[in-house]
């Protein structure tokens, strides 16, 4: 019997466990709903719908080597998917609809529409567990609760993780054609607001993927411990467009590490240990979206930071969003952001810090400025990084570690060739004044006095902190 499988945030036909799955028991018809409209509702900008639109072009033609035709419809919002998938499973005579499981709050809603629309229309439907290795759930504290913070989390998971949850799922073998052909990509109404990136910075699909696996692996995994701060230095996977929109599984970057370490993840070499890690972190941020669905309503993981008295401050707002803070390493890292549609894990840290510690404004404001233009913007992994940076998450950074961006600069740029890189006005001074130039530099550069002085924006936030009831 036919089976369907709904393709989303897992755009690869290799190791996909709803694909595999499907293909074990029957001729596999695949689909692919565009929704722009609720993408942008959610925040997501043209740098993401152009990489996730050129991903499941590859993905079509992934799946034409296997002789399995893509479907494609576009539909305003996620609440039409049951109407749609239902009407293409009856156009299409499909036993069973399979698709692999999305964990946010309105992603898991519409998950849910569809399962209960099939189940009462007397279709088959089968949700797969693939995006991570334990299901929001499996993997709670003694106490049957979810995990709140990261190093116990991490520690559990190393334990119970078994080879099933690491093994490749089975890649299907091309099939027998079907009287039915691919369709194109749909036009979308709205689509092109704004700028996307270079393309070429970020070639779509799987193809793509394994080969930037591979060059991290052989080039730059041994070092990834030292390295991983250092923004001027390719020294991570650049890999996180590919796992957010799973054009690569966290099975085939766990099984590659494997390989390379003695079958090992958690002892061996420090790099690829440490590599290990960051996955686990975006695990852990996808059980907290799932287990703290506040999150997913713009409520802080703390809750009594939401009465933090954030500033009204249009005009920073703007110095931060276009680079033009005063603070060179700060500025070259949102340049990079809008220019490239990524930024380093290290300035986003910085960054985030920045608006929502020096400046004082809601860090929900720079969670959406960053979503907008993340190529790479997930939902637990953005807001998570957020709420650690404004210390109102789980493990989030103590209120009164405030990083001082000019230190930052001199510890992770100390050559200053990010800076030169992204503020090139910067880059005819020595590499000593690159960090905080002088009146006179600034002046002869064209770029700006800093915001705010470090030591009283450091004691704005303080007294912001101070001021709030401490949790019962
Ligand atoms: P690597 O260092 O090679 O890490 C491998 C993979 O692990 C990454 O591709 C990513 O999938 C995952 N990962 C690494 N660090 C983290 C982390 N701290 N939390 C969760 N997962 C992690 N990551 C996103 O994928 N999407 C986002 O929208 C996002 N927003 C962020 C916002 C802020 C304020 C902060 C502080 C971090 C954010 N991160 C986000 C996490 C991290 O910065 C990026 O995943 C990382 O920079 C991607 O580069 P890489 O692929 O070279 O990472």
């Amino acid at each position: 019997a036919r089976q369907l499988v709904w393709f989303r945030s897992d755009l690869r036909t290799l190791d996909n466990t709803a694909l595999a799955a499907a293909a074990a028991k029957g001729p596999v018809i695949a689909v692919f709903l565009h929704c722009p409209s609720q993408w942008q509702a959610h925040g997501h900008g043209a740098n993401k719908i152009d990489f996730c639109r050129r991903g499941v072009e590859a993905l079509r033609e992934a799946l034409t080597g296997l002789n399995i035709p893509l479907l494609q419809r576009s539909i305003s919002r996620f609440s039409e998917a049951p109407d749609t998938l239902l009407a293409l499973a009856r156009e299409h005579d499909i036993a069973t609809l399979h698709f692999n499981r999305e964990y946010p709050l309105n992603e898991w809603r519409r998950d849910q529409a569809v399962v209960e629309t099939f189940g009462q229309a007397g279709l088959g439907v089968q949700a797969h567990t693939d995006a991570v290795a334990f299901a929001p759930g499996e993997l709670l504290t003694g106490k049957n609760e979810f995990y709140r913070v990261f190093t116990p989390f991490a520690k559990a998971w190393h334990r119970e993780v078994d080879h099933q949850r690491l093994a490749l799922r089975d890649d299907p073998a091309p099939q027998k054609r079907l009287a039915l052909d691919s369709d194109p990509l749909p036009k979308l109404a709205g689509e092109g607001a704004g700028h996307p990136i270079d393309a070429g910075l970020w070639p779509a699909g799987q193809d793509a993927a394994a080969g930037r696996l591979e060059r991290f692996l052989r080039y730059r995994a041994r070092h990834y411990r030292e390295a991983r701060d250092q923004p001027s230095v390719h020294g991570t996977s650049e890999l996180s467009p590919y796992l957010a929109l799973g054009m690569i599984s966290y099975r085939q970057c766990l099984q590659a590490v494997m390989s390379e370490n003695g079958g090992h993840l958690a002892d061996g070499d420090a790099g690829l240990t440490a590599w290990v890690n960051e996955l686990i972190w975006r695990e852990f941020y996808q059980h907290i979206a799932f287990g703290f669905p506040e999150v997913c309503r713009h409520r802080p993981f703390q809750a009594h930071t939401a009465d933090l008295p954030w500033r009204d401050d249009d005009e920073g707002f703007k110095a931060w969003c276009n680079g033009r803070t005063g603070y060179p390493l700060v500025d070259a890292a949102m340049r990079q952001l809008v220019t490239t549609g990524w930024m380093h894990n290290r300035l986003r840290m910085v960054t985030a810090m920045f608006l929502s510690k020096h400046l004082l404004i809601d860090w929900r404001r720079g969670e959406a400025f960053f979503l907008e233009h993340l190529v790479d913007g997930e939902f637990g992994a953005n807001n998570g990084g957020w709420q650690w940076a404004a210390s109102t998450g789980t493990d989030a950074a103590p209120y009164f570690r405030i990083f001082n961006p000019i230190t930052q600069s001199r510890r992770f740029d100390a050559e200053g060739s990010f800076i030169a890189d992204f503020v090139p006005e910067l880059a005819e001074l020595s590499t000593k004044a690159r960090h905080d130039p002088s009146g006179e530099a600034r002046k002869t550069a064209g770029y700006p006095a800093a915001i705010v002085d470090h030591k009283a924006a450091r004691k704005r936030a303080l007294d912001a902190f101070k001021s709030l009831q401490t949790p019962r």
